[in-house]
């Protein structure tokens, strides 16, 4: 049976498990319990195959910006599928919604940017981005400004570059990767490295200073470019001191290093500005892009290209031997300027800036005296909250424990959507979410806090 309608949850669990091998699954484990099948959605909300109302805290996988069920965007695919339903912009051919979208992505990001090159997914914009920055330094006759510099725990992609760039262990661990050429320094995160007595603002600087000191290790005539999350999302929400951005700044300007901002996550309103780098003050010459460009109901990704970088390619550099069948998809482009359209019109970077971001902060703040929370950060519409053992001390749990796992759990069973990370659990809500929903999650929240607690102590 192949059909979409009709069938119990067991025979789709069933179907699954023999035929789909899931991203980031143990496929046996799985196997053995059956996938959740999530079969609608409306606003903040899911629905399962069993009938159950889920409240999706996470917008499907940081995505879904203007929530589940815009009719708009659903209009605007299906015109332009009827319309012209795919054609490339290889051999100097365009599709007016690519020209559109690119025009439109110049309006909303830094004034820098002026030019786009569109991917897939945010993985393949990071691939482009390591090409793109080593042409760059080739044009400029540095073709020995080979290294990229990321972070430990960082997330940039699940490609052979998106993988290398990233900082996942586990990821690295399978592979053989990174790639060469590609190297880490530890993560902002101050939980793990803050001294005792150190202010959050000298904790930022130093933590920027790792930069500088890989940078000199290296020489930093074989530095390319620098990349970064503005606040690390699948790594934990790891949010950094307001000095860390500023400061990686004027070493990059120190050292002539191209900085690179992952905005996969951070874009499109997250953060309660367009993009993540204005949140933290920063000034990237490239920025990566997904996610909310299209509020997922569509794959897109890209890259910003700053004029300091645009200008050598477009003067200097001849042909860009690069590109994706799917670069600038019509019906891609199509969804993502009705997407861009709903966050402009309903003034969601403002909603998220002014209102839902500052109320959901009073939330956690709540949250935080929980006895099981340690931490309750958040910037914009992005939360963690650290479970302890101690809540004086921040005495972790034992690993074995799997504590972000028992709070999950409670989630699931609970109609809740969230995703744990070590012992963070964490939050990235659609940005039309309303104060009474924040009340309504932050409510099902304590609720399996409790539960986790009963079950651990
Ligand atoms: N960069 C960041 C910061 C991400 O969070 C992700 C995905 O979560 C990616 C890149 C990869 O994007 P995609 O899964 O669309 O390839």
């Amino acid at each position: 049976m192949t059909g979409t309608t009709q069938r119990t949850t067991q025979d789709w669990q069933a179907a699954d498990s023999a035929h789909f091998l899931h991203p980031f699954t143990d496929f046996q484990g799985l196997a053995r319990k059956g996938a959740r099948i999530i079969t609608e959605a409306d606003n903040i909300y899911l629905r399962d195959s069993d009938g159950h109302r889920i409240l999706d805290a996470m917008s499907g996988l940081w995505c879904v910006n203007v929530g589940y069920g815009q009719r708009a965007l659903v209009d605007a695919a299906a015109t332009q599928m009827q319309q012209l339903p795919f054609y490339n912009a290889f051999f100097q051919t365009a599709t007016p919604p690519a020209i559109a979208l690119a025009e439109k992505l110049a309006e909303v990001t830094p004034p820098q940017f002026q030019h786009v090159f569109f991917s897939g997914s945010g993985s393949e914009g990071n691939d482009t981005v390591v090409r793109m920055v080593r042409r760059y330094w080739d044009v400029l006759g540095q073709p020995a400004r080979q290294v990229i510099i990321s972070r430990h725990n960082a997330y940039h992609g699940s490609t052979m570059a998106g993988a290398s760039l990233g900082g996942m262990s586990g990821m690295h661990a399978q592979g053989g990767l990174p790639i060469p050429n590609i190297t880490h320094i530890d993560q902002p995160y101050w939980v793990e490295h803050k001294l005792p007595g150190e202010t959050m603002d000298a904790f930022g600087i130093r933590a920027a200073g790792w930069l500088e000191a890989k940078i000199l290790a290296i020489g930093a005539d074989k530095v390319a470019a620098f990349i970064g999350e503005p606040v690390q999302g699948a790594g934990g929400v790891i949010i950094p001191p307001a000095t860390y951005w500023p400061e990686i700044q004027r070493i990059c300007d120190r050292h002539g290093i191209l900085l690179v901002s992952d905005e996969v996550i951070c874009g499109f309103g997250r953060t309660g500005h367009w993009f993540g780098c204005e949140t933290m003050g920063f000034r990237p010459d490239l920025m990566t892009f997904a996610k909310g460009v299209t509020s997922g109901y569509i794959p897109l990704g890209g890259v910003m290209v700053g004029d300091r970088v645009a200008k050598v390619l477009i003067e200097q550099g001849g042909e860009f031997e690069h590109g994706y069948t799917y670069s600038g998809h019509p019906v891609a482009c199509a969804v993502a300027l009705a997407n861009i359209k709903i966050i402009q019109d309903q003034n969601l970077v403002g909603h998220v800036h002014d209102d839902v971001g500052p109320y959901l902060a009073e939330a956690f703040a709540l949250l935080g005296e929980h006895p099981l929370v340690g931490a309750a950060e958040t910037c914009g519409l992005m939360g963690a909250l650290l479970l302890v053992q101690d809540k004086a001390t921040l005495k972790p749990f034992d690993a074995a424990v799997g504590i972000g796992m028992v709070c999950r759990g409670h989630c699931f069973a609970n109609g809740l959507i969230m995703r744990a990370v070590g012992n963070r659990m964490i939050i990235a809500p659609p940005l039309v979410i309303t104060r009474a929903q924040i009340d309504e999650m932050a409510a099902l929240i304590r609720r399996c806090l409790d539960l986790t607690l009963a079950d651990v102590r």
